[in-house]
């Protein structure tokens, strides 16, 4: 008995205190900021910890606002709402997804509430994921991220685990009880207009134009391009600082992202993160896909089991590159981007499906 108090005084001294949980409001608060005239991004600011909130830009055109995804749930979408208010009095008339993935649509309800007359548009491969099994995880959302809560509120908790580790566990459990909330009950909004490979949406000082450029980080991706102010949005396409590999296709997202590098952009905004103002990260990624794909394509090949293969792949050139030396950020990455870009680089080189949703 002595000894379980001893240890829990131990465990009380070097923990790091689990402060009250925060708010939804809090959680998914967003920030603006001036991308170029006419340009906003409102973003989520803690772009390494869950909840994992898409970006949003806003594209203000004479009759009324192009908004390049929603949010990731309703309170998402009401933070977003918010920011739009702020910056033109001018309606939502076109929101774009950029990708099925929750984290950029399922805030699409709070844009809708305010715009009844806004015209949701995708492509064609976007809008069947959202309305088949891809989307069929968001009825389990809240249960993956309460069981998130649950483990990250032990982590935080583990003495053996280095400090940032720790901080990033104690953060995710902060976060905990706002993300469930925030993602129950959740409905998408799969668009009312689509296309195969372009569209334009034009205007005097802002035109946009919304372009299918092959499967890169889902099978139906797509990028809001403002030529007037060469601003490129890109979606998951390029998320930085740690990018995100779920169900992506390595070496057509490579082919993908050399078309984004011939974009004459001022500015790239990403999926998630901070923009970009030059061709570095774009090639930071594309050596990072290269180099894994180039490693387990003869491993694969071989016929090595998978499991075998990841144990083989020399990733610590990668994890310098994206993570440093921050424990939490090299946890992140390999969750989020180095474990699905090994398995689906593997698919890829045996001629296997990556099934959008699935494995
Ligand atoms: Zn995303």
């Amino acid at each position: 008995m002595i000894r379980t108090i001893l240890t829990l005084c131990v465990l009380a001294l070097t923990s790091p205190a689990l402060a009250a949980p925060l708010t939804p409001a809090q959680v998914f608060a967003r920030q603006t900021t001036a991308v170029a005239p006419h340009i906003w991004l409102i973003a989520k600011p803690a772009v390494t910890d869950p909840p994992f909130e898409g970006n949003v830009v806003v594209i203000e055109q004479a009759k009324g606002l192009v908004v390049v995804d929603a949010g990731g749930a309703p309170v998402s979408g009401q933070a977003v709402v918010a920011e739009i208010r702020k910056l033109s009095k001018k309606p939502v008339t076109w929101l774009v997804y950029t990708h099925y993935h929750g984290d950029h649509n399922l805030g699409a309800g709070a844009i809708r509430a305010v715009w009844p007359g806004v015209q949701i548009v995708s492509s064609t491969r976007t809008w069947e994921n959202m309305t088949g099994l891809p989307m069929a995880y968001v009825a389990s959302y809240a249960k993956s991220y309460g069981d998130l809560a649950a483990f990250a509120a032990a982590q935080a908790k583990d003495v053996k685990l280095p400090d940032p580790l720790r901080e990033g566990w104690r953060r995710t459990a902060e976060a905990g009880p706002a993300m469930v909330e925030a993602y129950s009950g959740l409905e998408p909004y799969p668009a009312d207009l689509t296309f195969e490979s372009r569209i334009t949406l034009p205007d005097e000082t802002a035109p946009v134009e919304i372009a299918y450029l092959g499967r890169a980080n889902t099978d139906g991706d797509v990028v809001a391009w403002a030529p007037k102010q060469r601003v490129l949005a890109t979606g998951d396409i390029v998320v930085a600082p740690i990018p995100y590999a779920a169900h992506t296709f390595p070496g057509d997202w490579v082919e993908v992202l050399r078309k984004l590098k011939a974009y004459d952009f001022r500015v790239l905004i990403p999926g998630h993160g901070p923009p970009q103002t030059d061709r570095a990260y774009l090639d930071r990624l594309i050596a990072a896909l290269e180099s894994v794909r180039a490693q387990v394509a003869p491993l694969a090949r071989a016929d090595l089991p998978l499991e075998e293969v990841r144990k083989r792949v020399d990733l610590e050139p990668i994890r310098k590159q994206f993570a440093g030396d921050d424990p939490w950020l090299r946890y992140v990455l390999a969750v989020v981007f180095t474990g699905d870009l090994i398995s689906n680089a593997y698919k890829e080189a045996r001629g296997e499906t990556v099934v959008q949703g699935k494995g």
